[in-house]
């Protein structure tokens, strides 16, 4: 989920991506003493180098940071600290191009795909 200000901005109507992807960061990335920002308590051990967010290793992925009823509201209650991994997924069309990432989750959540028109304020 990339970074919304604008309350009109259709991620905080999905979340879509919260609950769908496996979220791996570098472990340093919940290294406070290294200059980590994300809680390291929300994440767990992945491979030799990664840890997870918790909650989106599993056969049925939910980001445990994640407030939202997919589809109608959605809140990362660590925005500010979230994963680069998470604010490097952009929403389709947000900044002219297609998310395949955006499209699949949207999709497998029964949502459709956003278009431009998502976009026209
Ligand atoms: S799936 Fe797309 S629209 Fe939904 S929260 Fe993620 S980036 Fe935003
Ligand atoms: S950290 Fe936030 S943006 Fe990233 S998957 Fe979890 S709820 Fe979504």
């Amino acid at each position: 989920m990339s970074g919304p200000d604008d309350p009109a901005h259709p991620c905080l109507r999905c979340g879509a991506c919260c609950a769908h992807f496996r979220v791996s960061l570098h472990w340093s990335e919940a290294a406070p003493e290294l200059g980590g920002q994300v809680p390291p308590e929300l994440t767990e051990p992945l491979r030799q180098h990664e840890r997870v967010m918790r909650g989106t290793s599993q056969a049925r992925p939910r980001c445990i940071a994640l407030d939202a009823d997919i589809g109608t509201y959605s809140y990362c209650t660590i925005h500010a600290l979230r994963p680069s991994v998470c604010a490097s997924l952009t929403a389709s069309w947000e900044f002219g191009e297609r998310s395949d990432q955006c499209d699949r989750a949207r999709i497998a959540h029964g949502l459709s795909a956003l278009t431009m028109a998502d976009w026209v304020r």
